[in-house]
This record gives C-alpha cells, sequence and structure tokens, in this order.
C-alpha cells in the first residue's frame, strides 16, 4: 500500500466516507435553509443528491448515515409541525415515502459503486493474466527459437557423421589395400628388371632369368591374393550375416541423412512396399551400399534448379527378390561415360574418391544381388539394387 497516498489506507477511506455523509447531508440541509435560495419547498432532491453521493463514496454504511441524518432533517425543518421530531400524523406518509425513496436511491447507488469497483478489480486481474501470458509466451518463443537452434546443429552433425563414416569406410579400405597390393607389384617389377638384365647380358644368364621371372609370378599371385581376399571380406562366412529389413534401413538412413538433404532443400520421399520379405545380409555393409547411393543422389542435386527429390522405393519381385531403387531429380549420369561409374577411381567430382559405386557393387554381389544405373525421365538418375529373399523368412 502505499504512503504517498493516505486516502488509500482503508480506515482513512471509512472514515473520508463518513464524513462525506456528514458534510453533504450538512451541505444539502444549508442550501436548503438559505433565504436567498428559497429551496425550502423542495429539499428532498438535494437530501437524495447527498445520500447517493455519501454511497457512492464511502459505500452502505456512509450511506444509511446519510438515510437517517436526511431523514430527520427532513422531519425536523421541513414536516409540520416545524422543529419538532414529531410530525402530524397526516404528514407521516410523507416521512415514510421519503425514507424509503432515501433507502432505495442510497443501496442503488452502492451497488453500482460496488459493481464498478469489482470491474476495476477484474479490468486490474485481467492485464496482470495478460501480461504473464505475454511473458510466458516470450519465454515459450525464446524456447523454441533455442530448439531450432539445437535441432539445427543436430542435423549438421548428423550429415557431418554420414560424410565422414562414408569417408572414413572408403578411405581405410583404399589405403589398405593399395599398400598391400603395392608391396608385391613393387618386388614385381624390382624382379622384371633383374629378368631383363639377366637376358640382354652379352651371354643371357636364362638360369637367373627364369628364377627372376618365378620370382615375379609369385609376386604376382600375391597381388593376387591380396585383392581376392579384400574380396572375401565381402562373402559369406566372413561378414556378419543376419535378417535385415530394408524398408527399415531405408527409415533409418533417412533419419540420418534428412538434415544433409534439408540444407540443399532436398524433399526425401519413400514408396515402401508393406509385408516386404527379410534378406540375410552385412547389415553395416548394406548400409554403406544404401548410404553411398543417397548420398550421391544428394549431391547430384545439390546445384540443380527446380524441383529436388530423393525418392526411394522399395518392391518385391516374382522371382523370390526385394528390389530398392533410389532416384534423384539431379545432374543424372555423366554424359558418355555412365558405363564408367562403376569403376574403381572414376568420378567427376573434385572432392571424389570414385569408390562408392564400385564398392557397392562389390557389397551386392557379394549378397548374391545386382546394382545398376538408369537414366531419370526428364531429369536425374536412379540406382537400383536386388537382393535375394530365398529362403528367408518375411517381416
Ligand atoms: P564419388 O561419389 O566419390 O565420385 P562414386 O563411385 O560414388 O564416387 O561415383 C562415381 C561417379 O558416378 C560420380 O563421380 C558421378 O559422376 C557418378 N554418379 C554417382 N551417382 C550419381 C548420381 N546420383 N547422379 C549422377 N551421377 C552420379
Amino acid at each position: 500500500m502505499s504512503m504517498s497516498n493516505p486516502l488509500l489506507w482503508p480506515k482513512a477511506r471509512v472514515i473520508w466516507g463518513y464524513g462525506i455523509a456528514l458534510l453533504s447531508v450538512y451541505t444539502a440541509l444549508l442550501i436548503s435553509r438559505w433565504p436567498p435560495v428559497r429551496l425550502e419547498t423542495a429539499p428532498v432532491s438535494l437530501f437524495l443528491g447527498a445520500i447517493m453521493l455519501s454511497a457512492w463514496f464511502g459505500g452502505l454504511g456512509p450511506g444509511l448515515l446519510a438515510t437517517a441524518l436526511s431523514s430527520l432533517a427532513f422531519d425536523y425543518y421541513f414536516l409540520p409541525p416545524i422543529y419538532s421530531l414529531v410530525a402530524k400524523p397526516g404528514e407521516i406518509p410523507r416521512l415514510v415515502i421519503f425514507t424509503v425513496s432515501a433507502l432505495f436511491v442510497g443501496s442503488l447507488s452502492a451497488a453500482q459503486r460496488s459493481a464498478t469497483e469489482s470491474l476495476r478489480r477484474a479490468r486490474d486481474d485481467l492485464r496482470g493474466t495478460v501480461k504473464e501470458l505475454q511473458k510466458t509466451n516470450e519465454a515459450l518463443h525464446a524456447e523454441s527459437l533455442e530448439r531450432k537452434h539445437a535441432e539445427e546443429a543436430l542435423r549438421h552433425a548428423q550429415g557431418d557423421l554420414a560424410r565422414v563414416s562414408r569417408i572414413t569406410t572408403l578411405g581405410e579400405l583404399t589405403a589398405s589395400l593399395a599398400h598391400e597390393v603395392n608391396q608385391p607389384i613393387a618386388a614385381a617389377v624390382t624382379n622384371a628388371n633383374t629378368c631383363l638384365r639377366w637376358l640382354t647380358r652379352e651371354h643371357p644368364d636364362l638360369e637367373e632369368a627364369r628364377e627372376a621371372a618365378s620370382r615375379i609370378v609369385k609376386d604376382a599371385t600375391r597381388a593376387a591374393e591380396i585383392v581376392g581376399r579384400t574380396r572375401l571380406l565381402f562373402k559369406k562366412g566372413t561378414a556378419q550375416r543376419e535378417l535385415v529389413s530394408l524398408n527399415e534401413m531405408v527409415r533409418e538412413m533417412i533419419v540420418l541423412l534428412r538434415g544433409e538433404a534439408t540444407r540443399h532443400k532436398i524433399l526425401i520421399a519413400t514408396d515402401l512396399a508393406t509385408g516386404l520379405p527379410q534378406v540375410m545380409g552385412d547389415r553395416v555393409l548394406l548400409q554403406q551400399v544404401l548410404m553411398n547411393l543417397m548420398l550421391n543422389g544428394i549431391e547430384a542435386m545439390k546445384d540443380v534448379d527446380g524441383k529436388r527429390e530423393l525418392l526411394i522405393k522399395s518392391q518385391q519381385t516374382e522371382n523370390e527378390e526385394v528390389i530398392v531403387s533410389v532416384s534423384d531429380t539431379g545432374v543424372g549420369l555423366p554424359a558418355q561415360q555412365a558405363d564408367q561409374i562403376f569403376k574403381a577411381f572414376f568420378t567427376t567430382k573434385p572432392q571424389g574418391t570414385g569408390m562408392g559405386l564400385s564398392i557397392s557393387r562389390s557389397i551386392v554381389e557379394a549378397h548374391g544381388g545386382r546394382l545398376w544405373a538408369d537414366g531419370n525421365s526428364p531429369r536425374g538418375a536412379s540406382f537400383c539394387f536386388t537382393l535375394s529373399t530365398k529362403s528367408e523368412e518375411h517381416g
């Protein structure tokens, strides 16, 4: 409660209310009895006015006080016999009517005042609530912005993770293969040079040349074995085989790559067959294939104008196969080089490895399937792979 306005203190307000009642009735009496005004004949309106004023400012108590004082004054000063509180029996109805009217006007004024008060309080409450709502709204807005930023960061992180995972796998495979194959090839070159030297001498030493040549055969066989072993990595027995639901895998990959797609304003759509049979395979390697195809599709659409949609379809064929296709509306297969894209190290990208499609094809073939590419009409490319469902459970 503010100390600077004593009228707002509850006790002071009460005293002030009764004071107004006394003052207003006294003023009404003075005016009605002031000779130059000559209002002795119509004091009722003045008293009613005083009662209304008292009830309005002070409420019911001061209103009643003003009513009582006005009735006494009216009786004493205006009803015959004048200057007596005992009115003539014939004047009593006038006194009663005055008192009843005074009570009615007073209570009406007090009720109106209290209604106005409650309205004001309700309005203040409403204002408070609106302010609180505004604050809550602002807080919610800030929180939603924060969440949006966090989601954006998460999407970036997922995209980076997908790219890093692909590059790491391809990089590791390529590096280890290159390193292991390089040694026997280097030895074969040295031995071939030695062989040539023995043969080109003035008196060729055929025995030494034969030994060098057989070392070359050994080196080349070792290189072939390394390549064969690497291919075996994807073959049955060495890889982890389990029942894999391709639809589920598609959905997982979409979650992982959605951020990357959104960043390039690409829509990912699916058309997945229901009740698709599961396939037996290496989940991680098959994920790698799908991720490669999807990332290639996204990369192919990054800079094209118009519709950008990556559509992933799954369906069952009549000869117990599942076929998955990844279609994009990107730049399309490189002209005149479409047959090269599955070759290792073939790439048209400045940062490309050229290994994605060749490894993906090896993985699919190691699972007994096929992977191929087609042009897309009117724009883009489609990559499809099949996997056998023979004697596997449905899922
Ligand atoms: P990289 O992506 O590192 O170039 P890949 O083996 O995955 O290696 O792809 C080889 C090449 O095939 C790419 O450089 C590109 O020219 C072509 N290619 C692959 N996917 C697509 C596609 N969705 N649309 C158009 N061209 C593609």
